[in-house]
């Protein structure tokens, strides 16, 4: 997880500063991280970061298929495919939970109350 800036944070499959556990096997997540973090630079510098400017940055196909939204790659070999399973957001101020159970590119999310009463 890295804090992107006051009040944003982006995390992708780098949990280490510098070192990029996803390099190996054809993406990097220091990428994608890095991608998103310019997506949001502008709304968060205005503090206006909305839900749907975050499942813009899911859905993103930049670096295709090794994107923020990761699609298989038939090309290699089976036991090095990846692709996004699952997407989710959670809205606290509204004190809900989103998944999108797949790609959020083909998928839309679901809403979960966090607090029903
Ligand atoms: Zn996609």
């Amino acid at each position: 997880m890295r804090q992107v800036d006051s009040g944003a944070f982006s995390v992708s499959g780098s949990v280490a500063p510098g070192y990029d556990i996803q390099r190996d096997w054809g993406g990097s997540s220091l990428f994608r991280a890095a991608r998103a973090r310019r997506q949001l630079a502008e709304t968060v510098a205005a503090g206006k970061t909305t839900l749907d400017d975050l499942v813009t940055v899911f859905r993103d196909h930049a670096g295709y298929p090794h994107a923020i939204c990761r699609h298989l790659n038939e090309r290699l070999p089976v036991f090095e495919r990846f692709e996004t399973v699952c997407s989710v957001l959670l809205d606290l101020d509204a004190r809900r939970f989103g998944i999108a159970e797949g790609p959020p590119c083909q998928h839309t999310y679901t809403w979960l109350e966090l607090d029903p009463s």
